[in-house]
């Protein structure tokens, strides 16, 4: 597909589904978001960042581009704030009902009312620990609660989507397909009628999806919930419309899922080479991210390697192990 929508634009897919572009503050500059028409109103996949920039662009839409419809209908694919920012600020504005997995929303409403001090506690040890140095942890104590910062307050009620649900948009049912590894329970929403998956950050075309371990669950292995998924993922046709979060609408779903799984296995075997000497997260951050990062980069890239090393500690690829400096160490058995 070419090109793109402008920010405050829509552009039609398919008949009755609009592709919103929103823009986003970080390197990732933007985020697609999908409107779904229905005799009685749209449904708004995901919703863009929390700010007065993404609300201004909803306004434009909501003058130009709704065909005299309301929205009826929230869904948020997962917690992430480019996703699920401005859920409250639409659910107030339309009196649209709000949709998510129980654990996305449970995760955004916990971190978003999370006090700064604690969140930075919390960070501060996890990042002390993976061996980030005192500039790197300087940056961190400042980002308070960066979460809230990105979202207006989640709604306070939901409609719970569970995987198998079906939901049904304009005559035709939407089936709920949850995945892990990017977040707990991604919701993606596959249409088998229209031969259309809405994949939210679950399957991106170009760049593969941060898979990250954080703070609140350190010795958590997401990978391994990744890779399930695109497993399980691959029972789909592969001839659907992939609409996804970030790039362009793609087809060659099963081209993608392997690649995906391809460059993890990869990634797995370059974590497994730097760490010949015992490492810190920090260290095989350095090796497999060889280029400055900026904040939010650095967060998500020590994530990303934290994730691929408990992966191979489960496996009993690496040993894991805390050194009497406090600081995690992985190393080859
Ligand atoms: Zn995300």
């Amino acid at each position: 597909m070419d090109g793109f929508p402008e920010p405050g634009t829509v552009r039609r897919v398919a008949p009755g589904i609009l592709w919103v572009r929103m823009p986003l503050p970080f390197a990732l500059n933007h985020i697609n978001i999908w409107l779904l028409e229905a005799e009685d109103g749209w449904t708004i996949v995901d919703t863009g960042i929390g700010s007065n920039r993404t609300k201004d662009c909803w306004e434009r839409i909501f003058r130009e581009s709704l065909a005299g419809k309301p929205v009826v209908r929230i869904v948020a694919t997962h917690f992430h704030p480019d996703h699920v920012g401005l859920a409250g600020w639409l659910v107030d504005r339309w009196q649209a009902e709000f949709c998510a997995s129980l654990t996305e929303w449970l995760f955004g409403r916990m971190l978003s009312l999370e006090s700064p001090e604690a969140m930075v506690r919390t960070s501060l040890a996890f990042y002390r620990r993976a061996g980030l140095d005192e500039a790197a942890l300087a940056v961190m104590a400042e980002r308070g609660n960066s979460y809230a910062k990105g979202v207006t307050p989640l709604p306070a009620r939901l409609r719970r989507l569970k995987a198998g649900d079906r939901l049904p948009i304009g005559g035709t049912d939407w089936h709920v397909i949850t995945g892990g590894g990017h977040t707990p329970e991604h919701v993606c929403l596959h249409c088998p009628d229209r031969g259309i998956f809405i994949a939210g950050d679950q399957v991106l075309p170009r760049i593969s999806p941060n898979i990250s371990v954080w703070a609140s669950e350190p010795d958590a292995d997401p990978l391994d919930d990744f890779l399930r998924t695109l497993d399980r993922l691959r029972s789909l046709p592969d001839d659907l419309l992939v609409l996804p979060s970030h790039d362009t609408p793609f087809t060659g779903l099963h081209a993608r899922l392997d690649a995906l799984a391809a460059h993890h296995r990869e990634r797995l075997e370059e974590v497994v080479n730097a760490c010949a000497e015992p490492s810190t997260v920090a260290q095989v951050t350095r090796v497999m991210f060889n280029r400055p990062l900026d904040p939010h980069q650095l967060v998500f890239a020590v994530g990303e390697a934290l994730a691929h090393l408990n992966h191979l500690a489960a496996r009993g690829r690496l040993i894991r192990r805390t050194d009497r400096d406090g600081l995690l160490r992985f190393s080859r058995p």
